[in-house]
């Protein structure tokens, strides 16, 4: 489907490594988290329709920062740093896991959460404490099962299933879907949840 005008607007507004980095805590942010190599810059490239928009994100040195992206005055996208990078050294986690959290609990205008797993490998120990903390901050959060394409029709049912079940007792708060940012598939959905949660009030 063709990128919405809002989305198309992104640009680049700033990195944070600090938490009073970040834009004046008001309008709306909705932010994109996951394990790295889930495909988060994919995805936020392809919502955007900007080819490059994400690659600010993999410069070195910016990966364990929180990118921000504006799409208006009022409305921003947020990369935060990806997770459970077996690589990283365990201070590196330790204090990535010390900003998302603080970013998690403490930011009002946070309206929601799409967090993205490999559909290969959804609900990774990561995930699921990242999932718990939702709960505890009673954030909304979208789940996208990306890499769609890598699986058959029969496993990805299967899978959906199960990740459906998982989060059942917290489905006013907790919502999932299929996508492939390579084959485009899952875009109306996802456009529909992002929508809903940009929409002032
Ligand atoms: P990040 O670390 O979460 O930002 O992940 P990237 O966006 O860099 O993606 C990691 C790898 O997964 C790259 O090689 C992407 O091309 C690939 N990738 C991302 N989305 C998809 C998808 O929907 N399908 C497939 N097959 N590969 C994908």
């Amino acid at each position: 489907m063709n990128t919405p005008p809002v989305y198309q607007q992104a640009s680049f507004l700033l990195s944070a490594a600090k938490l009073d980095q970040l834009p004046t805590d008001e309008g709306i942010e909705v932010a994109f988290v996951g394990r790295s190599n889930a495909g988060k810059s994919t995805v936020l490239n392809r919502i955007t329709g900007q080819k490059r928009l994400a690659r600010t994100s993999k410069t070195p040195g910016r990966t364990q920062l929180i990118n921000v992206f504006q799409l208006d005055a009022d409305r921003r996208l947020i990369d935060l740093p990806g997770y459970g990078y077996a690589k990283a050294p365990l201070t590196l986690k330790k204090q990535w896991q010390y900003t998302l959290t603080r970013y998690l609990q403490t930011r009002q205008c946070l309206r929601g959460l799409v967090l993205l797993m490999d559909i290969r490998h959804p609900l990774k120990g990561s995930d699921q404490t990242m999932l718990q903390w939702a709960i505890e901050s009673q954030l909304s959060t979208h789940i996208l099962l990306n890499k769609a394409d890598k699986l058959k029709r029969m496993q990805i049912t299967k899978t959906l299933k199960a990740v459906n079940e998982y989060i059942a007792p917290y489905s006013n708060l907790i919502s999932v879907q299929c996508f492939s940012a390579l084959k485009h598939s899952g875009e109306d959905e996802l456009y529909a949840v992002l929508n809903e949660w940009f929409k002032s009030e």
